[in-house]
């Protein structure tokens, strides 16, 4: 495509998106103002209904798949034998609205004020979902037909940790099968710049219980009996040393090494040291593996944080007492591609080795962590997509300190995971009064378009070469 006919598409697109926005947004207040609290099985079936039937009126073959709690929506459009398979994810559960008493308005009845619209569920994630579906819509009334097959899975348990989204991916390979997936989640950066984010860490959910005494005693006899909160003080000191360094035998080795490009990504993400400790109420930023570089270590490095420490008397006033029993609650996130029971096994040789084979330990593996690399072409494809409607070029993070399961997209189905959030940094998801801003949703329209029509030059690229 010329460089005129590109510009002709965009300008397209946003004139369309100017004049059906005030109908699209209408649309999505219908979607908002339908709880569907999956942790306690509100409207959550109603929800996946409605959302189906949207989807059908876009020309869209949407199936529902029931699970063992909330149903999938599944839905597909394009050519039987497309080359470039696009998977949208989302999710249309919402997270419980209370407490109702700090919320300027219903939760589930929405309402425009200052630019955003309020309502439980417009940023995580409805909104955001919702972009997507009138992105193909925008794309088909300016160019037609999409070039490529589009998969859209909407799940209805994200907020209640997707417990049936990779059974279901597993069980439907086929179906699920696409060359890359997007999805829009998260906030764009602070200054208003666009992002991508490629990657989520892992995580290893530890307890660890040190018993020395048959109960509590009289703190007179710590001259001759052990204390347990001494020995789990000892136990910390191994794992960790105050420099941020993991001690654990083998914890870094399975580290993937950053590539220069996502090296280089990091270094330009805006970051005030001084703004941070400030914001934070610290002293002085963790030495770790990259020095005291904020985003390098939130990117790149794993951590083992205590999370939990409960040992003998903590009420007011003095009480002199030999406590039993301390304990900790460890969570451990990883990085690619260490795996939980992976680091699981190194810890417990530690306890082994530095003689607390006999602690009890108690562990859930909650996540593999995922990074798709900053050289994949479809993460040029949502780059050149961005930066087009945005207008500027997105910062990149190659992964973000939160922990997700992109891993049964990047793991199980073998494919890129890209991540271009819609929602500003004061959405307020989960809390009350969450809001999406309108220029997101209506940029976030515009993009979703774009990755379309994008991903559908790398289709037309190749036909133009094979035809010579
Ligand atoms: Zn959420």
């Amino acid at each position: 495509m010329t460089a005129r006919n590109e510009n002709r598409f965009y300008d397209a697109v946003s004139e369309s998106v100017r004049e059906n926005f005030r109908a699209y947004v209408d649309e999505l207040m219908v979607l908002l103002r339908q709880p569907s609290i999956s942790t306690r099985d509100e409207g959550v079936q109603e929800c996946a209904e409605m959302l189906a039937e949207h989807m059908r009126s876009l020309g869209i073959r949407t199936m529902i798949y029931p699970t063992e709690r909330h149903p999938v929506v599944f839905g597909e459009i394009g050519p039987e034998d497309a080359e470039e398979v696009l998977l949208v994810y989302g999710h249309y559960d919402v997270q419980p609205p209370e407490p109702l008493d700090q919320w300027k308005s219903p939760p589930f009845e929405p309402v425009i004020r200052d630019g955003k619209i309020y309502g439980r569920g417009t940023s995580d994630n409805k909104g955001q979902l919702f972009a997507h579906l009138k992105g193909l819509e925008t794309y088909m009334k300016v160019a037609g037909d999409p070039p490529i097959k589009i998969k859209y899975l909407f799940e209805g348990e994200e907020e209640i940790g997707s417990p049936n989204l990779r059974p279901f991916v597993l069980k439907h390979k086929d179906l699920c099968r696409a060359s890359a997936a997007i999805f829009s989640d998260s906030h764009y950066h602070e200054s208003g710049r666009p992002s991508l984010i490629l990657g989520l860490k892992g995580m290893l959910y530890m307890e660890i219980k040190v018993k020395e005494l048959a109960s509590d005693f009289h703190s007179m006899k710590a001259a001759a009996l052990p204390s347990a909160p001494w020995r789990l003080v000892t136990l910390l000191s191994t794992l960790k040393g105050e420099d941020g360094i993991v001690k654990v035998e083998g914890f870094y080795d399975n580290v993937r090494p950053p590539l220069s490009e996502e090296i280089e990504a990091v270094d330009s993400i805006p970051c005030d040291s001084n703004a941070l400790l400030s914001a934070h109420g610290a002293r002085q930023l963790l030495e770790n593996r990259f020095g005291q570089r904020y985003y390098h270590n939130m990117v790149f490095e794993p951590t083992l944080n205590i999370s939990g420490l409960l040992s003998g008397y903590t009420g007011k006033g003095s009480k002199t007492v030999l406590p039993a029993v301390a304990s900790v609650k460890l969570d451990i996130r990883l990085v690619p591609d260490q795996e939980p029971e992976e680091i699981y096994e190194k810890i417990m040789r530690h306890l082994e080795k530095h003689g607390f084979g006999d602690v009890e330990v108690y562990h859930e593996s909650g996540f593999i962590p995922s990074r798709t690399p900053i050289t994949n072409k479809y993460v040029g494809v949502a780059r050149e997509a961005v930066t087009k409607v945005w207008g500027t070029e997105p910062i990149i993070y190659p992964g973000i300190g939160g922990a997700g399961p992109n891993y049964i997209f990047t793991r199980d189905l073998g494919i890129p995971c890209i991540v271009i959030p819609f929602a500003a940094s004061d959405q307020a998801n989960h809390a009350p009064n969450e809001s999406l801003v309108l220029e997101g949703f209506e940029k976030g329209i515009m993009t979703s378009a774009a990755v379309i029509h994008t991903m559908g030059r790398l289709v037309h690229s190749r036909e133009g070469s094979s035809d010579g």
